[in-house]
């Protein structure tokens, strides 16, 4: 049988295509893309195979393309699984198509490339250690409400995903939620030309810093909050650890 490749893609600056990805992208027979249109553009300058088959796999229509999809790779054709933009599966569709491809005891291969989570989390000067990715917030209604106050109760730092025209609501919800012990920083439109890393000493700071520009907040946005400060049950400089080598008892 054939391997579903996941392959990441650029979220802005197009030279981010990794090799590996152009070679599997530029050999698969199957391509499952989230937009094909948006897919054939960054297909365009590649060499492909020509019986290479470009479908669609979005979040409308992957319930009825699963059964096509595990049919291309039981007859041996391996399949590459593309979203507009970044990572598949993560706040985009693919998630459920891996699950299918599992669950048919298939070979799922992963390809490691552009993730707006992941470059917003590493300059947001944030602790890395631990860190909680919550994509997008519900957009209305009692889930959103929820979520909020699941998100502002997160010990760790947290990134989440928003679209523009809702940054504002979003941040004065958190703000609201919170109690605004936490710095945060905006990622905007990274690998692209205007991007830039807000920081901000508490959300709403970030609030008000938009809320006062004449201008809408445009572009793409990733917001990572720093993590609750939280006391330390012992101090490590006070414990004394002892010096004469600890004696293990035999067998
Ligand atoms: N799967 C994608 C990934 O791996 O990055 C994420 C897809 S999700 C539908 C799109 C969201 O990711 C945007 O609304 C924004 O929050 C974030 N995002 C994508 N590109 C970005 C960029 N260049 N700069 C900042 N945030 C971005």
């Amino acid at each position: 049988p054939g391997s579903l490749y996941l392959v990441p893609t650029p979220i802005g600056n197009s030279r981010d295509i990794t090799l590996r990805a152009v070679d599997v992208l530029s050999a698969v027979d199957v391509i499952a893309a989230e937009d094909t249109r948006n897919a054939r553009a960054l297909l365009r300058p590649l060499k492909r195979p020509s019986h290479q088959l470009v479908l669609s796999c979005h979040e409308h229509n992957w319930r009825s393309r699963i059964p096509t999809l595990l049919s291309h790779l039981e007859r041996g054709r391996n399949v590459a699984l593309v979203s507009d933009a970044g990572t598949p599966c993560v706040s985009d569709p693919g998630a459920q198509v891996v699950e299918a491809v599992v669950a048919a005891g298939l070979k799922v291969v992963p390809l490691p490339g552009p993730c707006a989570a992941v470059s917003a989390l590493i300059a947001s000067a944030m602790p890395t250690p631990s860190f909680t990715f919550v994509g997008f917030l519900p957009r209305v209604g009692e889930s959103r409400r929820k979520a909020i106050e699941h998100v502002a109760a997160i010990k760790s730092t947290v990134v989440l995903y928003e679209a523009p025209h809702r940054l504002l609501s979003t941040l004065k919800a958190l703000q609201q939620a919170e109690g605004n012990g936490r710095s945060c920083c905006l990622a905007r439109e990274m690998t692209k030309k205007y991007e830039e890393f807000l920081r901000f000493d508490t959300i709403s700071d970030a609030y008000e810093f938009y809320r006062t520009q004449t201008a809408k907040p445009r572009g793409e946005f990733t917001i990572v909050l720093a993590p609750i400060p939280v006391q330390p049950l012992v101090d490590h400089d006070l414990i004394t650890y002892p010096t004469a080598p600890v004696e293990i008892p035999s067998l």
